[in-house]
């Protein structure tokens, strides 16, 4: 485990909430805007979601004192959707409170597809009593495009990833062809429609085509990408004059995600198994 969690510190702050203040502090010397998750999910436990609750109000609170220039993004679950998505919403709202208090965005992840109705619902209440939230959509979903729509109208923002779930073919694209084909749908809509988005790709392709979306529509939107991933490229949006956000992850509960990290990228299990032979 010691050779494992040494390989998840490249995306992974840390277990603290001073490994990701840190790492946040680093992304603002560069020029990059910090966006902060506490790591933990799919809990069915009212205890595990109230201390999340507690854990984003003091991260909230500790980027305000360090004067850290960025967001947070919470997942659905870790606020217990899968308990009772009114139950989330109402977790979720004191967090909301503390966000519009400092002129930040409130960022939700997408998980699982079961989770994507909810997690729509949630945004569009939160949004009911500010206007800065932030919903991810996942191009690997059909749905994607009637979504899009749906929260373009909303007003809220939107951050367009490929989607790190597996799910059905009833449901989802599976091929890279096609969930890149849907991206740069996506897109288009965005940079001809929204305001505020987010470009949520470390794809050469995706981010060249948003380069030149944004050269003939002039619209406020930012790249982000995870810690640790393609930072010169980052250092590179920043130097040409674009906003850029780094997803920051922290917390003790960090395989799920450290999995899907591996699993997105074969060459990644590659590097590790090397890393563990050459110790
Ligand atoms: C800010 C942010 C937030 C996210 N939030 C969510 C979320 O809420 N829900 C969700 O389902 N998913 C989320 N994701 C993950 C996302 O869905 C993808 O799984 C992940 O970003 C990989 O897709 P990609 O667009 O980077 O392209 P990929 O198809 O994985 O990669 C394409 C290309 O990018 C380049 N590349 C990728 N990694 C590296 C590397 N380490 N070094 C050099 N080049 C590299 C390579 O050229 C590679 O071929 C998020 C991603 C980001 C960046």
């Amino acid at each position: 485990m010691g050779l494992v969690t040494r390989f998840a510190r490249q995306w992974v702050a840390g277990e603290t909430m001073a490994d990701a203040l840190r790492v946040a502090n680093e992304a603002n010397a560069r020029g990059i805007d910090a966006l902060v998750n506490h790591l933990g999910e799919h809990y069915r436990e009212k205890a595990p979601v109230e201390a999340t609750r507690r854990e984003y109000l003091d991260l909230l609170a500790a980027m305000q004192t360090e004067g850290i220039r960025g967001e947070v993004s919470l997942k659905p679950t870790q606020f217990g959707v899968l308990i009772d998505r009114a139950y989330a919403l109402s977790e979720m709202i004191p967090v909301l409170e503390a966000t519009r208090a400092t002129g930040r965005v409130l960022w939700l992840d997408m998980e699982g597809a079961n989770t994507t109705d909810d997690t729509i619902w949630i945004g569009e209440q939160l949004l009911t009593r500010y206007d800065r939230v932030g919903i991810c959509l996942q191009a690997n979903l059909k749905r994607t495009g009637d979504d899009l729509e749906r929260l373009i109208r909303d007003g809220a923002r939107v951050r367009l990833v490929k989607g790190a779930y597996k799910e059905t073919p009833e449901i989802a694209y599976r091929t890279r062809s096609e969930i890149d084909r849907a991206y740069l749908s996506h897109l288009e809509t965005l940079f001809t429609r929204a305001r505020h988005f987010a470009v949520g790709s470390h794809d050469g392709r995706m981010i060249d085509r948003a380069l030149a979306l944004a050269k003939a529509h002039p619209t406020p939107f930012e790249f982000a990408m995870l810690q640790g991933v393609r930072d010169p490229l980052k250092i590179e949006l920043v130097r040409a004059g674009h906003q850029v956000a780094e997803y920051i992850p922290y917390g003790p509960n960090w395989l799920p995600y450290f999995t899907r990290r591996l699993r997105e990228r074969p060459r990644n299990v590659i590097t590790m198994v090397r890393s563990f032979v050459s110790g």
